[in-house]
């Protein structure tokens, strides 16, 4: 690759990301092309963002054109395109109303706002606890942190937000006891992404849901990465028959510009008042009208589409060697390999073969466009196999 750009970045970015060698130039549907013009099929959607694939046309179309219109206002102003998404997310879901934020961990931040106001206009101060699960992650910035149940994110960053309680993840005997009449919400994700890609089971939610119904307990499910279609239905909570309080979502929804969504339902629809909460860019006209475009492709036959695909990546991974498990929903999957060989290692020569995948703590990762066909997972699959064979044998 173009080895000035590697040298810029290390001289002027900040060291947070141990980048793979590869100089992303061009990206069309599942592919990605470099800077020496070679591609790759893409199995990261940019972590889960590109669902509709690279460049969708429509998608390029509506942002371009409402570029030229008005690229942005602020909320001070009425703009059609934040007006047309928060619609079509109310009608997708029972929620009520919609705040535009710019990325999963403001959307989380945002939620926790919500569930607190709205405890305080009810309780008063007494009730002033989340609580979150253990392995679970919902962004970088402080409270979205302190929420993230993982000591290894926590690490020098302290002192954290008041507030929060950290139970065992599909453990419902933790959690009751971690209840109080202090505790004002429970937050969850349906599969614990960052966390291994790890399904909660149906009895613990609907436990969570039955005791978050009895005691006026605000139900947050963090859909920022299992969300817009990504399990196989449009937000995952949906094949649980769950009906949350506050339901957060970010990574697919922009299909690749900056957008993120709280949704709020009966309970917190008015929680927040005139005032209350803001973000100069939530609702950005270019970012809404491509979000727009995405909720229109959001339909039975894309999720039946995303079922098929997990379905037939699950039997064909499981059946390898050295794969010893592959859990998740949709096309939200993890790979849980023999321990002799470095996740990392994977990657690397699954890039250097024409692959682009993932990891999740120790295990691969893949999050691959929605629209993705049977012919490019064989090809992707075909040299998954002879990675984890060479490295595996060796
Ligand atoms: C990615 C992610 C976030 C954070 O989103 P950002 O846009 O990176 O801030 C929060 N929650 C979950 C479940 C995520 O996967």
């Amino acid at each position: 690759m173009n080895n000035t750009i590697k040298m810029k970045d290390a001289l002027y970015i900040a060291n947070t990301y141990n980048r793979y060698p590869l100089y992303a130039k061009y990206g069309n549907g599942c592919l990605i092309i470099d800077d020496e013009g070679k591609e790759y099929i893409d199995f990261t959607s940019g972590i889960g963002v590109t669902g509709l694939g690279h460049s969708f046309e429509p998608w390029v179309e509506a942002t371009t054109k409402q570029l030229k219109d008005l690229e942005h206002i602020s909320n001070l102003f009425y703009t059609k395109p934040a007006v047309e998404v928060a619609e079509k997310l109310c009608k997708k879901t029972d929620m009520k109303r919609v705040f535009f934020a710019n990325s999963g961990a403001e959307a989380n931040e945002g939620a926790i706002k919500v569930a607190r106001k709205y405890a305080y206009d009810l309780y008063r101060g007494d009730r002033s606890e989340i609580i979150t699960l253990k392995n679970s992650f919902h962004g970088r910035t402080l409270a979205a942190l302190t929420a993230t149940g993982q000591d290894s994110f926590h690490q020098n960053f302290g002192p954290f937000v008041d507030g929060f309680q950290y139970a065992e993840a599909d453990n419902f005997e933790d959690l009751k006891n971690k209840i109080s009449n202090k505790t004002l919400a429970i937050m969850v994700e349906i599969v614990q992404g960052e966390g291994g890609v790890v399904p909660l089971a149906k009895t613990y939610l609907d436990a969570i849901q039955d005791i978050c119904d009895h005691q006026d307990i605000l139900l947050i499910v963090d859909e920022v990465q299992t969300g817009i279609g990504r399990c196989g239905s449009f937000f995952a909570y949906m094949q649980y028959g769950l009906h949350p309080d506050i339901v957060t979502c970010a990574k697919g929804l922009g299909n690749g510009l900056p957008i993120a969504a709280i949704l709020l339902g009966d309970k917190c629809a008015d929680t927040l008042e005139f005032g209350d909460h803001g973000t100069t860019y939530g609702g950005n006209p270019v970012a809404c009208a491509g979000a727009s475009v995405v909720m229109d492709y959001m339909n039975d036959k894309l999720y039946a589409h995303v079922n098929q695909m997990g379905n037939l990546l699950t039997t064909k991974l499981s059946a390898m060697k050295y794969v010893k498990d592959v859990s998740g929903l949709g096309l939200m999957l993890g790979i849980e390999i023999d321990e002799s060989i470095n996740p990392r290692d994977v990657v690397m020569e699954c890039m250097d073969k024409g692959i682009l995948i993932l990891t999740a703590k120790n295990k691969l990762r893949l999050l691959p466009p929605l629209v993705i066909n049977e012919e490019e997972i064989e090809k992707g699959l075909n040299v998954l196999e002879e990675v984890l064979i060479k490295l595996g044998d060796n």
